[in-house]
């Protein structure tokens, strides 16, 4: 991998100052910085081939339809899946997962059938599902055995046989606990029983390799904007005999094939799933981000990220009064910790005036932090512009806190 100081000048918003500081941007979970190489592809894209796309029989909507094709093309490339049919355009993780469960509560799911979920599920692959309760579709949850994020995955067969679990869908990585699971082991399991699974890929697409023929899901869902993308984009990948079996989520242009007055009949997928205009400038930003990531190496990023986090961990584990959730070892590139008698909102407001964005609150894991006995952390997240320097000023400006409120 270039460099990380070098990495930085390709993020044009890494070079300004944070009262006073240079800016230490540590809030990579929330979203990501963007290179300029995206932002040129979206710019070009917007001066020199813009149009509609699927519609125009002139040579700028068929420039556009190729552009966003290719990025279709692009993102089944990048994900290894079978073929560009089985990539969906959504506008994030949210919307992929919402889509699923709508459109699976409709088809692949019955009255009393179970989904199983963990207890570290991000409120976007748990809400979705408890929507599908009043169809009589129950939900069963793995426990999370500790703050270290740890589930006996072994309890999966027997509450799959007591419950009628058809679907099993859980996080990829934690993005409270930089907890990685074992997603690959997971899905032959999940197979094994006659499971379904969609794997919540938001903090692991554009970490980490990421390919739906190793993990072998079903389902996968992941977010543009937090691997260098532009917001409004993000994928959810389904396998292409099982979207064959699902009704559409939103109606209306470009996903019929048919429509009369009275009925209508769909494209198939994924047009089916992609009615109206969709983000065009989104996905060829996609594209380009992916492009950008595969030069870095995604390897080599994930080895970044992780090995920031666990000097941060180390560094921060010598604070007294600190308490750092998330495994001791294979974390992914995220800290969330909590300081003794000082709230987390107070604790990341002193860290902004030191340059140091972070995030502080429940990071949509109400129930795992409640389960905790916490209302909040602060949450440091890397990717692959992070520097060790960073990671030093973030420990020295909590110890100062930590000073500051022991007065
Ligand atoms: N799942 C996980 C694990 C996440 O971290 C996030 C974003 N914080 C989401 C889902 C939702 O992603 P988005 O807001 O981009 O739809």
């Amino acid at each position: 991998m270039r460099p990380p100081e070098e990495l930085r000048s390709d993020f044009p918003a890494l070079s300004q100052a944070a009262h006073g500081h240079p800016l230490a941007y540590l809030d990579n979970a929330a979203t990501t910085q963007k290179p300029r190489a995206v932002l040129d592809a979206v710019r070009s894209f917007y001066e020199k081939d813009y149009a509609n796309v699927h519609r125009g029989l002139y040579d700028l909507s068929v420039r556009a339809t190729e552009a966003f094709e290719s990025s279709r093309r692009r993102v089944a490339d990048f994900l290894e899946a079978a073929s560009p049919e089985e990539i969906i355009f959504t506008r994030g993780t949210t919307e992929a997962i919402n889509l699923l469960a709508s459109s699976a509560g409709r088809s692949l799911l019955q009255h009393g059938d179970g989904v199983l979920l963990t207890e570290m599920e991000h409120h976007a692959n748990l809400v979705p599902w408890q929507m599908l309760r009043s169809l009589g579709i129950r939900l069963h949850f793995l426990p999370v055995d500790d703050e270290q994020g740890t589930i006996d995955w072994n309890r999966v067969e027997e509450i799959a046989k007591k419950h009628r679990i058809r679907l099993l869908a859980f996080t990829h990585v934690s993005n409270s606990l930089g907890k990685v699971n074992p997603a690959a082991e997971i899905c032959a399991r999940a197979r094994s029983l006659g499971l379904l699974s969609l794997v919540d890929a938001a903090q692991s697409a554009g970490h980490q390799h990421l390919s739906v023929r190793e993990i072998g899901c079903d389902f996968l869902a992941f977010s543009g904007h937090k691997m260098c993308a532009p917001t409004g984009i993000g994928v959810l990948y389904g396998r292409q005999e099982l979207l064959d079996l699902l009704p559409p989520y939103q109606t209306g242009g470009e996903m019929i094939a048919e429509v009369r007055l009275d009925q209508s009949s769909w494209k198939s997928p994924p047009h089916r799933f992609e009615a109206g205009t969709p983000n065009i400038g989104g996905a060829i930003g996609l594209r380009a981000a992916i492009d950008y990531l595969q030069t870095v190496g995604l390897d080599a990023v994930e080895k970044h990220t992780a090995s920031l986090a666990s000097y941060a961990a180390s560094g921060l584990a010598s604070i007294p009064g600190i308490r750092i959730l998330g495994p001791r070892n294979h974390r992914a590139g995220i800290v969330s910790f909590v300081l003794d008698k000082v709230h987390a909102h107070d604790l990341v407001a002193f860290l902004d005036q030191e340059g140091l964005a972070l995030r502080a609150g429940d990071h949509c894991n109400q129930p795992l932090l409640r389960k905790f006995g916490l209302a909040a952390t602060a949450r440091a997240s890397f990717y692959l512009y992070n520097l060790r320097e960073e990671v030093d000023r973030l420990i020295e400006a909590v110890e100062k806190t930590r000073r500051y409120f022991a007065g």
